[in-house]
């Protein structure tokens, strides 16, 4: 049956790829989670992951400074290899530009790219460079490493019990495209969520630190939105759970702009992607003890009946999932 991507959605075409390349080696881990684990010797793992930056999908050039840009290409990336607890260790970046792009634009997106990271101590190790019909397509695949022992910690490790955390606050990233596309005015609160949303920090020693503590069950990034991040983890652990959307994480900053524009935070929290904080589950025996900041938000709970459900306490009305590619809103 031939249907429209629209239809089937980006999970649905990743499950149909998944399916015909479902022939994999043992031990290494593939589709599914924020990076590929490959085996290496000497009891460590290789960790890999691949993202996309398309002009007009993800950015739009005349809104973006190329050193912005520069730098979230770099930052995504590398937030994967954080998702899992892993430690980066090289990046390859792929452009595809068109030939009118000035050399002061490449400039600058390489000073963003190179200032990140370094800050995270992540070489560039090679990529490539092609000419595009007019828009700008920026492809970064990243590397990174961890122990096999206490190993990677993926999406389906959640279990009945444990508590849901954030490592920070949630929907930041959303007011400032929000407010970048409605054209609102710059206040330093405004400027304060558009920082968050063009120069995203990875949580790469939090992951690490998380990997270590042997309670922590599973772990992501936030890269769609709590709403449809969190529904990986119930898919790949077969769990339920439950939010108090009351606890989730909210800065001042977001706060104070939603109340003047007349935004609903909450929304921007649970369906609004792109803040790159870390979700993981974990046992409350764990919770009390961990060092890395931290914010409940809920509990896994068994899974009902059916496809995985998150129950949203204290919602006033509905919430939408997250980001899908190819679905229409
Ligand atoms: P993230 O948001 O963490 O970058 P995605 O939601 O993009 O992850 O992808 C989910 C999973 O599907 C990942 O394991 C990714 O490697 C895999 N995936 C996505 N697109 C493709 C593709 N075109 N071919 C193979 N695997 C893919
Ligand atoms: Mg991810």
């Amino acid at each position: 049956m031939i249907q429209h991507l629209s239809q089937l959605g980006e999970f649905g075409l990743i499950e149909q790829i998944r399916k015909r390349f479902s022939n994999i080696p043992d031990g290494v881990t593939g589709i599914g989670d924020d990076c590929a684990i490959l085996p290496q010797q000497f009891g460590r793992d290789t960790l890999v992951s691949t993202d996309m930056l398309i002009e007009g999908t993800h950015f739009l050039r005349r809104d973006i400074s190329p050193y912005d840009l520069g730098w979230k290409s770099a930052a995504v990336n590398i937030s994967d290899i954080a998702a899992m607890g892993g430690h980066p260790t090289a990046t390859f970046l792929s452009l595809a530009l068109p030939a009118t792009t000035t050399t002061e634009w490449t400039d600058e997106f390489l000073r963003g790219y190179a200032e990140l990271s370094e800050r995270f101590g992540v070489p560039l190790l090679g990529g490539d460079t092609t000419a595009s019909p007019d828009r700008i397509c920026i492809n970064v695949t990243v590397l990174g490493e961890c122990p096999s022992v206490r190993g990677a910690l993926r999406r389906d490790g959640a279990k009945k019990g444990d508590v849901i955390c954030v490592t920070g606050s949630l929907g930041d990233s959303a007011g400032g495209l929000k407010a970048i596309l409605d054209g609102v005015k710059r206040d330093p609160d405004v400027q304060r969520l558009i920082d968050r949303h063009y120069r995203p920090v990875p949580r790469v020693s939090e992951g690490e630190e998380l990997r270590l503590n042997l309670g922590v069950n599973a772990m992501m990034d936030i890269s769609d939105g709590l709403g449809s991040d969190l529904q990986h983890i119930l898919d790949a652990s077969e769990m339920d759970a439950e939010i108090d959307v009351t606890s989730i994480p909210l800065s001042l900053a977001l706060k104070r702009v939603c109340t003047s524009q007349g935004w609903d935070p909450v929304e921007l929290a649970v369906s609004g992607g792109e803040d790159y904080e870390l979700l993981f589950t974990c046992t409350p025996q764990t919770e009390m003890l961990l060092s890395v900041p931290h914010f409940v938000i809920g509990k896994i709970t068994d899974r009902a009946r059916g496809d995985a459900k998150i129950n949203w306490r204290g919602a006033s009305r509905p919430l939408s999932p997250g980001f899908d590619h190819f679905k229409k809103k």
